[in-house]
């Protein structure tokens, strides 16, 4: 069991990932997949008149500001162009993919948060309207049960709450969860750089490994959003995984590749 996060930032080539997926599941690996959509997101946003904002957590975490508005276009072009357009590239590869957002049968389900606490302009503040959460427990029946039917699930965020909100979650943390839930040995994280850099953005100082028990000593080098993956990584590998990798997503055969050692391994 193989759980594969595919990022949402701009330049991961979808069509070769798809390719590598096929391969995999011809190969007779059990396969999830997990995607995500922020680019496309903030594209869709801006254009409709709701441009992204960002806030920064007072533990230095970035994420998506979503009010009502955000999760409505965020929903669009997650559940929308991102799910169905990766389902419709592995049914053309004849995968039986079947797509599905964490609300659907209450996939992932976790607490709405009440307020987020934020730092705006070096000052404290409080956000009560917020649509923003965390995967705490992952419908595992329904997923064995989708394949056991043969099917390839493909997972985008959002989650629920257990009031039944729609709710914004990590996709890399939802990953992780995921991957628990499953009892997956190995979960690969593709995104558009080569791993995690030791000096981003220079891809030539790459880190090929890193101890699980290490990791923490790592948060320091990830910056803004790749902090998210390196606590996903943290919380698969306490939750029992085997090992996390951090892969090109822009590559040829990007999981075998991973797979193979290519990117960050942690284990
Ligand atoms: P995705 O949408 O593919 O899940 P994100 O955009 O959320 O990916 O996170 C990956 C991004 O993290 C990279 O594109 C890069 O801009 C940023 N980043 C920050 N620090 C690092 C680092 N040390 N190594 C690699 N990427 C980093």
């Amino acid at each position: 069991m193989l759980v594969l996060k595919i990022g949402g930032s701009t330049g991961i080539d979808y069509d070769l990932i798809a390719d590598d997926v096929v391969a995999m599941v011809r190969e007779g690996r059990q396969l999830v997949v997990i995607h995500g959509g922020s680019a496309l997101t903030n594209e869709v946003a801006t254009a409709l008149g709701h441009p992204p904002q960002f806030v920064t957590s007072v533990s230095g975490f970035t994420s998506r500001r979503t009010d009502r508005r955000t999760l409505e276009i965020f929903e669009m072009v997650y559940c929308g162009q991102m799910n169905k357009g990766l389902v419709e590239k592995l049914q053309r590869r004849g995968v039986n993919a079947l797509g599905l957002s964490g609300l659907d049968g209450r996939l992932w389900q976790g607490t709405r948060k009440a307020a987020i606490k934020v730092i705006d302009n070096g000052r404290r503040r409080v956000i009560r309207d917020d649509y923003t959460g965390r995967v705490e427990q992952v419908n595992v029946t329904l997923l064995k049960s989708l394949l056991d039917a043969g099917h390839l699930p493909v997972i985008c965020p959002p989650a629920i709450s257990y009031e039944g909100e729609a709710i914004n979650v990590d996709g890399d943390r939802a990953s992780a969860a995921t991957a628990i839930a499953l009892g997956a040995e190995t979960l690969i994280i593709l995104s558009n750089v080569p791993g995690l850099l030791g000096n981003f953005p220079d891809e030539a100082s790459l880190i090929g490994h890193i101890p699980a028990q290490k990791l923490d000593d790592f948060m320091a080098v990830a910056q803004d959003r790749m902090k998210k993956k390196v606590m996903g990584a943290q919380e698969a590998l306490a939750g029992g995984l085997k090992r996390v990798i951090f892969a090109d997503g822009r590559v040829e055969q990007p999981i075998q590749g991973a797979l193979a050692g290519q990117g960050t391994v942690i284990e």
